[in-house]
């Protein structure tokens, strides 16, 4: 075996090492994967228990118009744009 020859050997090991050194800083981690889509069957009960608010149109005295409002467990709702409290039946 000649000197060239061992020299072009210790390269192609060399370079063998390097694709394998890129390869692993370069590989898939996993880290990018979409996360799993939450089981909504809790929130739902809740709501239906009447232990949460929920969100709905409703009609606003401060402002007599319909607006988005936060609808209480209580029956009362709150105006998401002036922050009027309304009570249960009004
Ligand atoms: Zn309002």
């Amino acid at each position: 075996m000649s000197a060239f020859q061992v020299i072009a050997g210790a390269l192609a090991s060399l370079r063998a090492l390097g694709c394998l050194f890129v390869w692993h800083a370069l590989r898939p981690t996993g880290q990018r994967r979409a996360t799993p889509v939450p089981n909504m069957a809790p929130l739902a009960a809740l709501l239906a228990a009447g232990e949460l608010d929920s969100n709905d149109t409703a009609w606003c005295p401060e402002e007599t118009r319909t607006t988005y409002h936060a609808l209480h467990a209580d029956g009362s709702r709150t105006c998401w744009t002036c922050r009027t409290d309304t009570p249960a039946g009004a």
